[in-house]
């Protein structure tokens, strides 16, 4: 064995480095939280080059002493901590005492610092983490610290790092982070000469939210909820706003930014079959709990946490977040396209040009309805002559297979969904006749009891329900909508799936491992209404189906629900279930096209106006937009 030596302070502190300071992004970082434990109220962070080659942060918080300042760069040297006891309830950003020793071993250092008391300031300059130069200096009170040539003496650290764009991107998303951690301080955020962020430091969330995420952020609904002691604040986006990935997702406990895949999953729970496969939320979320409810001290960059309570933790955010959504209507407004001027042409001939006006006829400009020529009628008539003859029949197939070649389920087809009320039966009035009374006003409406009456005023290409309520008129997805019902009375109460044997029972031949899936799955496919069996060469025997879903969709119905199965998405039996219930929804659901009597309609719209919290398909699709007054009176510019 070779002989064992204490590793020497500069050694010490690149290995602390290596952990620390990864690359420009995370000195800012540690920075940052120096600027927010000293109290400031305003940062400025300054970068050229990716910050590779330049980096500072000036902060108007309490500043350092002469002494105290040379002390700060020592390794282990922090006034945040002080007992092994005070460890256990940290409020401040640091506390390991690692990070501007770290970093100054790694860069060349200039300092300049005065404490409110003090009449001058110091500056210090600092080379490899040795001090180089020492003096007083006029200077206001606060901090500024300017990083240069990082990693200058770590070759092999220098050749990890990525383009000057890459970094200094990666320092934008750490004053972001740092922004959305603390709205009561304004930060300036100046990458190569450029101001490029600026939050106003009002103390409000939504503020920063704004400067950070943009405008998209106006549409997020609000978060602020209780659970058992902790606390959740802050904003996450509508699940019609989804993203194609996790990159908007921003978690703080206790003011700390940090990583947590249990965060995630109790977020993302929220959003459960409401929200489209492959996207995902944006949140900006804090989550605040008493300081010895969770541990800071798990990683040298302290973005990992643990929680004394995960239950807790996931709670507070699952519960928090879906209550914010569902009390955040979700019906956006229809986009319209900005009125194009509308330009008169002249009308081009629709017919051969004529040779020679047989007869002038007086010809206005606009005049799109005149009548034809002689000549024109002519041409008219001989083409009209040579094409093919229309034939009723066809056209007659072509309407039955419209209204009926796909009839519709069973629960929507005779019976209507939910009970419609029924029309009352005109009273007859006996003789001799009693004082007339008042007329009721003919109630087309249906009211809902202190809710504005609404009307269904029709339906658009066999798709869209048009509900007039006040001020407001709402476009309903028939499909979305009812997928939804049925998705929803369907989890509600499994034993509402009603099966029958089929007459003849169906064969459906499938992919090999589709059919073994399924088979595998007889016993929770039998639960949710389908009576299957082996049938050889990857086919399988349907003896029994749903009675909504139609015979023909029995093979599309048990072909995606084998994908559900075979997806490995849906790891718990709870999920699975949710999936298999979506598919058997969609399929039972009425369908865009089909032609749906106003009773059906009706009892769509009755369930889509009378429950606010009808929003999504299964699969995140809106089912219901709005098309306000307003919006049309713009558009017809009354207003
Ligand atoms: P830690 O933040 O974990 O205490 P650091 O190495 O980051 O360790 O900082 C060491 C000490 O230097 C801090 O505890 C603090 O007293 C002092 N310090 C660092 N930055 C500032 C600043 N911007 N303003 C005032 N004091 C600072
Ligand atoms: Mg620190």
């Amino acid at each position: 064995m070779p002989k064992i030596i204490q590793l020497s302070p500069h050694i010490a502190n690149l290995i602390a480095a290596g952990e620390v300071v990864e690359r420009p992004a995370s000195v800012v970082k540690e920075l940052l939280e120096n600027a927010v434990d000293a109290g400031a109220s305003k940062v400025t962070v300054e970068i050229r080059n990716g910050g590779m080659t330049f980096l500072r942060v000036t902060d108007n918080g309490c500043g350092m002493s002469a002494e105290d300042a040379k002390t700060a760069f020592l390794r282990h040297a922090t006034s945040k901590l002080r007992t092994a006891d005070d460890l256990a309830a940290i409020s401040t950003m640091g506390f390991r005492g690692e990070a501007l020793a770290a970093i100054a071993s790694v860069s060349r250092i200039d300092l300049l610092t005065k404490t409110a008391g003090a009449i001058t300031g110091v500056s210090l300059a600092l080379e490899a983490g040795n001090v180089t130069d020492e003096s007083d200096a006029g200077c206001p009170d606060g901090t500024t610290i300017i990083i240069r040539d990082l990693f200058y003496n770590t070759p092999a650290r220098m050749k990890f790092m990525k383009s000057d764009s890459v970094e200094g991107g990666k320092v934008a998303a750490a004053v972001q982070m740092q922004a959305l951690a603390h709205p009561e301080v304004a930060f300036t955020f100046i990458r190569d000469g450029k101001p490029t962020l600026q939050t106003p430091g009002d103390g409000n969330l939504k503020s920063a939210v704004y400067c950070v995420y943009g405008r998209e952020s106006a549409r997020f609904a609000e978060v602020s909820s209780r659970w058992e002691g902790y606390s959740l604040k802050g904003f996450v986006s509508r699940p019609t706003d989804s993203r194609p990935s996790r990159s908007l997702q921003t978690f703080f406990v206790n003011n700390r930014p940090v990583k947590s895949k249990l965060l995630v999953s109790a977020l993302e729970e929220a959003y459960r079959n409401q929200i489209m496969v492959g996207k995902f939320p944006a949140c900006v979320l804090h989550l605040t709990l008493p300081a010895n409810a969770v541990d800071v001290n798990v990683h040298p960059a302290k973005t990992e946490v643990k929680f004394l309570s995960e239950k807790n933790a996931f709670d507070c955010v699952h519960y928090g977040v879906l209550g914010a959504l569902n009390s955040t209507p979700d019906r956006p407004d229809v986009k319209l396209k900005p009125p194009v001027p509308v330009i008169r042409e002249e009308p081009k001939p629709r017919l051969a040009p004529r040779q020679e006006p047989a007869r002038e006829i007086p010809k206005k400009k606009d005049d799109y309805f005149r009548t034809m020529t002689t000549e024109e009628f002519k041409t008219f008539s001989a083409v009209l002559a040579e094409a093919p003859k229309p034939d009723p029949e066809a056209a007659r197939r072509t309407l039955s297979c419209v209204n009926s070649e796909r009839p519709a389920p069973q629960s929507v087809r005779n019976i209507p969904l939910y009970p419609v009320p029924e029309v009352p039966p005109v009273p007859k009035i006996p003789v001799p006749a009693p004082p007339i009374p008042e007329p009721e006003p003919v109630q087309q409406e249906l009211t809902m009891p202190k809710e504005i009456p609404w009307r269904m005023v029709g339906e658009l290409y066999r798709s869209y329900i048009l509900v007039e309520q006040g001020d407001n008129a709402f476009l309903i997805d028939k499909h979305a909508a009812h997928e939804r019902i049925l998705f929803e009375r369907l989890r509600a109460n499994p034993r509402d799936i009603v099966s029958q044997d089929l007459l003849i029972p169906a064969t459906v031949r499938l992919r090999p491992d589709a059919a073994a899936m399924l088979l595998s799955k007889t016993s929770l496919l039998d639960e949710l209404g389908f009576g299957i069996e082996e049938f050889g060469e990857n086919t399988i025997l349907v003896r029994r189906a749903p009675m909504d879903i139609g015979e023909g969709e029995i093979p599309d119905a048990l072909m995606e629900m084998a994908d559900d199965l075979l997806s490995g998405r849906t790891a718990d039996t709870e999920t699975l279930r949710d999936e298999l219930l979506h598919t058997m929804a969609c399929k039972a659901a009425i369908k865009a096209g089909w032609k749906n009597d106003d009773r059906e309609l009706l009892a769509v719209v009755k369930e889509v106006m009378s429950r606010e919290e009808l929003k999504y398909c299964p699969h995140g699709r809106p089912i219901c937009i709005t098309l306000s007054k307003k919006t049309l009176e713009k558009q017809f510019k009354r207003t």
